[in-house]
């Protein structure tokens, strides 16, 4: 098979930068012809010591406009992908498939007015390139991003969300963006401290975003760990908030990292 005829391209790293002991953001060249809406992941593929090429899911931090793509990775120790991915250095090689995918995007929401990112762990990545693209700016009037760590080191990403609103494209909608970091492992200052399921129920995390969650105008997305999906999913079930099928426009959207 041509080059061309293949399902992915083989793009260079252009930086690695670690975050913690196991998590790391990388930076890679774009092939030309790679599009994607924002929230969307590629599958990446290293190849191992035997020749053999492994295969993972991964969203996009970058925006769609980039010229580079960014991800955002955590090491799972023993893990048959990461364990090559975090091996690789600025020059090496990965392999991208050619088609992105996923539905974590803001066509699943016909309409709303607050838009609420919970992100745990790695599953803040879809939002960062959400975030970085005009159209969540345009079509909702305040964005609220929940990122919940386990440790304040793990909190990833902080220059570029505080420097979301200070540039040029998104001057306009300055002040819509507040962003809520929750700390469940330790009390860390201007966090929140629980599990995002605890937080909404008890009412902390609508009191620190001075916005409730109502059918009406709430627009959900979850991304990161099946746990907190499945819970979060249930507690907002209870507020009549549903998940959003092509059939039936709802209010959540998730994706699962595992
Ligand atoms: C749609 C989609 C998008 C994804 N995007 C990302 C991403 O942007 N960044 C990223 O790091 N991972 C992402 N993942 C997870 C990723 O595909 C792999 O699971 C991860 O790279 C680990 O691969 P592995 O072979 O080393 O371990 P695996 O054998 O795949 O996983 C082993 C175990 O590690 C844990 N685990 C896996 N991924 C994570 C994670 N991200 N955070 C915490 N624990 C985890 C789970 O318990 C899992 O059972 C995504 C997964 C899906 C389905």
């Amino acid at each position: 098979m041509t080059a061309s005829a293949e399902k992915y391209t083989r793009q260079t790293l252009l930086d690695v930068q670690p975050l913690t002991p196991n998590l790391f953001s990388l930076r890679t060249t774009r092939d030309a012809g790679f599009r994607f809406r924002a929230g969307q992941f590629a599958r990446l593929g290293v190849t191992k010591a035997d020749g053999s090429v492994v295969w993972r899911a991964y969203s996009m931090v970058s925006s769609p406009f980039d010229e580079h793509l960014d991800f955002y990775s955590i090491v799972v120790p023993g893990g048959e992908f990461t364990s090559e991915l975090s091996r690789l250095r600025e020059g090496d090689s990965l392999l991208i498939d050619r088609q992105a995918f996923g539905y974590l995007t803001l066509d699943r929401f016909v309409d709303g007015r607050d838009l609420w990112l919970l992100a745990t762990g790695t599953g803040i990545a879809p939002f960062l390139s959400i975030l970085q693209d005009f159209e969540a700016w345009e079509r909702f009037d305040s964005i609220k991003l929940v990122y919940s760590v386990r440790e304040a080191k793990e909190l990833a990403y902080q220059e570029l969300i505080a420097g979301l609103e200070l540039r040029d494209y998104l001057a306009d909608y300055a002040g819509k963006l507040q962003f809520i970091p929750v700390v469940t492992r330790e009390q860390h200052p201007g966090a929140l401290n629980g599990r995002i399921t605890t937080l909404i129920e008890n009412g902390e995390l609508e009191r620190a975003a001075g916005l409730a969650l109502t059918p009406e105008h709430s627009r959900v997305m979850l991304c990161g760990n099946p746990q907190m999906i499945d819970d979060t999913r249930q507690v907002l079930k209870q507020r009549d908030l549903q998940l959003s099928l092509s059939r039936r426009p709802g209010q959540v959207a998730i994706e699962n990292y595992w």
